[in-house]
């Protein structure tokens, strides 16, 4: 276990010298930016560490594992994120832990959110998952919202009880224009979040980059990184 503390400590203290070098040099303050450790495949115990080593964001992608890791941490002072494809029969666990979902992508789901949510009397943040490889009115492969519906899912969000629309969340796409460049992806991000706040000025987050790319969704502007190995080590299997 002491291993393991030393091991995330020295991780998580390159990550934040990676964060911070890529303030400086964008001409950023550190504090605009929020880590957001994605510890999915890593035990409750891996959490437990990293709160203990400060930090206050961590996410997780399929409720099958997240709910029992965030159960068995209830105790900690924790935001929890899903950043995972939401299917709308978990949706009542989810909205049992998580204080942000941030692959909000059709208006079903936020139907589900925004029941459970008032069921459980509390309110839950929302970011639009954008799929920037996705064409008009489709999905994309890894879940996320065409850039031309992000307008009429956020006045879903906007209309829903129970739900506070906080932003827009993307995956670097592996196909399409962006594949492989990503600085120009986060870039376009920004740009619709320029567009949606003109209209929900509240909705100022926009989580993007993880291990091999947040230098570029810090230089683009992004608000949130979500970083997973880098902090954690190789996934042992796809998650
Ligand atoms: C796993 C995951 C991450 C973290 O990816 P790393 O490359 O391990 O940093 C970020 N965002 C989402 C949506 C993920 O599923």
């Amino acid at each position: 276990m002491t291993d393991r503390k030393d091991q995330l400590a020295a991780n998580l203290a390159r990550v934040e010298e990676r964060i911070a070098a890529a303030c400086a040099a964008a001409g950023r303050e550190r504090e605009e930016v929020t880590l957001v450790v994605v510890t999915k495949t890593y035990p409750a115990s891996d959490v437990r560490i990293l709160h203990g080593l400060g930090v206050r964001h961590v996410a997780e992608n399929r409720d099958q594992d997240a709910a029992p890791k965030a159960e068995a941490c209830a105790d900690l002072s924790l935001t929890w994120h899903f950043v995972g494809q939401l299917q709308t029969n978990k949706v009542r666990s989810v909205v049992g832990y998580a204080d942000v979902v941030q692959s909000v992508d059709r208006v079903r789901l936020v139907t589900a959110l925004s029941a459970a949510a008032v069921r459980n009397g509390r309110e839950l943040g929302c970011l639009l998952q954008v799929a920037l490889d996705a064409e008009s009115g489709e999905r994309g492969d890894r879940g996320g919202v065409a850039p031309d519906g992000v307008g009429e899912l956020a006045a879903a969000v906007e209309a829903a009880p129970g739900l506070r629309l906080d932003g827009l969340m993307t995956v670097a796409p592996l196909s399409g224009v962006y594949a492989g460049r990503q600085r120009e992806a986060f870039d376009r991000l920004v740009e619709i979040s320029s567009r949606l706040r003109g209209n929900h000025p509240a909705a100022n987050m926009v989580s993007a980059g993880m291990s091999g790319d947040l230098e570029d969704a810090v230089a683009a502007g992004a608000t949130h990184v979500r970083i997973g190995t880098a902090v954690l080590g190789d996934r042992p299997r796809l998650g």
